[in-house]
C-alpha cells in the first residue's frame, strides 16, 4: 500500500503518523520525489481501513500495490532510479555500456582487453572468474586469480570492474569489485540473493533462461527487501523454440520492464544471440527500445577464446561498434 502525503504536509503530523504505522507493525519505504513525497507500507495491510488513512490530515490519496513486488514496483517509485557506480551514473536517461571477455584467462588478457575497450569509450570492465558452464569438463574460470588479475586491470586503466558471484561463500573475494553479477542461471538462488541484499554494493541480476519478467522482479526484490536498492537489471535472451540464435532476445522486455520498474535496465547482446555479427544490430534495437546500458563480450583474440568466442568482438569491431552507440543514444535521447 502506498500513502500519497500533500505537498508541504506538516512535519510533525508525518512523523507521528509514521510512529503509528511502525507502531501497526509495518515496513515503512519512504520515497521523496520531486512530484510527490510518497510512504510505501510492506506487510500485511489487509486489515487497513484506506478510508482511516484518508481522514488523516497529510494524507492526499491511498492506493493498494497489486503487484507482489513492492519495493521493485514503479508505482513505489515513480521516478527513474539513478545509481552512482564510481562517479557513473546509470538508469534516468544516464547510458553506460560494459564491456570486455566472457571469462578472465590471463593477467595479460584481461589487462590488453580493459585497456582496448577503454580507448574505445567502455565505462565499465567485465569479465569473469568464476564461470556457470553447462559442462563440468569446461573451462570453470581461474577463480581466485581471476579476480586478481581483473582487479590489476581495474587499477591499470581505472574502469570500475562487473563480475559474477556464484556462491554467497565466496563473497569476502568480491570486496573491491565494483558491480556483482547474478548470472542468468542463478537468478533465482535465493540465499545468494538475501545474502547480497545485505550489502550497499550494485548487484548486476540478469534474467533466468526461462523466467518470467515478473519472476526477475520477484528475484530483485529479495535483494531491495534486505535493505541493497542498488540492482540493474538485465535481459539477455529467453529460451524459445528458435534455433537461429543461442536465445531469444525478448526486446519488448525492456519496455515492459521500464514500466513496471524504476531500476535500471541494460541487455546483453552476446549472450542474446550467441553471434558476433548479432551483437551490433541488436545493441541499437536495445537502445532504440530504451535500455539504459548494454553488456558486450569482447576479446583479443576470439578464436582462441576460452568461453564464447563466437559471440566476442573483437576490439575493433567494438571499437566501430561504440561508435554507433553513441550516436544512437544521442539520436533516441532528443527523440523523447
Ligand atoms: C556471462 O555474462 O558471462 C554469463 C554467463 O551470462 P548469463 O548468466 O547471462 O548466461
Ligand atoms: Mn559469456
Amino acid at each position: 500500500m502506498i500513502i500519497i502525503l500533500k505537498q508541504n504536509a506538516n512535519q510533525d503530523q508525518v512523523e507521528r503518523l509514521k510512529e503509528t504505522l511502525i507502531h501497526r507493525g509495518f515496513k515503512l519505504h519512504l520515497s521523496q520525489g520531486t512530484e510527490a513525497s510518497l510512504i510505501g507500507l510492506i506487510g500485511d495491510t489487509s486489515s487497513i481501513q484506506e478510508d482511516w488513512l484518508r481522514a488523516i490530515d497529510v494524507i492526499e490519496d491511498v492506493k493498494r500495490i497489486r503487484e507482489p513486488y513492492k519495493k521493485a514496483s514503479r508505482s513505489m517509485h515513480p521516478e527513474d532510479s539513478i545509481l552512482d557506480i564510481g562517479g557513473r551514473k546509470i538508469g534516468g536517461g544516464n547510458f553506460q555500456v560494459i564491456a570486455g571477455p566472457c571469462s578472465i584467462e590471463s593477467r595479460e588478457q584481461i589487462t590488453e582487453v580493459a585497456q582496448d575497450v577503454k580507448n574505445s569509450g567502455a565505462h565499465f570492465l567485465r569479465g569473469g572468474a568464476f564461470k556457470p558452464r553447462t559442462s563440468p569438463y569446461a573451462f570453470q574460470g581461474l577463480h581466485e586469480q581471476g579476480l586478481e588479475f581483473l582487479l590489476n586491470a581495474k587499477q591499470a586503466t581505472g574502469l570500475p570492474v562487473v563480475t559474477e558471484i556464484m556462491s554467497a561463500e565466496h563473497l569476502p573475494l568480491f570486496e573491491d569489485v565494483d558491480v556483482i553479477q547474478v548470472g542468468a542461471r542463478n537468478m533465482q538462488n535465493f540465499e545468494l540473493l538475501k545474502e547480497l541484499g545485505k550489502l550497499q554494493k550494485p548487484i548486476l541480476l540478469k534474467r533466468g533462461l526461462a523466467n518470467t519478467l515478473d519472476e526477475l522482479l520477484m528475484s530483485a526484490e529479495y535483494i531491495l527487501a534486505g535493505g541493497n536498492e542498488n540492482v540493474i537489471l538485465c535481459e539477455r535472451g529467453i529460451r524459445t523454440f528458435e534455433t537461429s540464435t543461442r536465445n531469444t532476445l525478448d526486446i519488448s522486455a525492456i519496455p515492459v520492464l521500464k514500466q513496471k520498474t524504476h531500476l535500471p535496465v541494460i541487455v546483453d547482446p552476446s549472450h542474446a544471440s550467441g553471434i558476433r555479427s548479432l551483437v551490433e544490430p541488436l545493441s541499437l534495437a536495445a537502445i532504440a527500445a530504451g535500455a539504459d546500458g548494454l553488456i558486450i563480450e569482447v576479446h583479443n583474440n576470439p578464436e582462441k577464446a576460452l568461453c564464447d568466442g563466437a559471440q566476442s568482438l573483437t576490439p575493433e569491431m567494438f571499437d566501430a561498434l561504440m561508435k554507433k552507440i553513441d550516436r544512437s543514444v544521442e539520436f533516441f535521447r532528443e527523440l523523447s
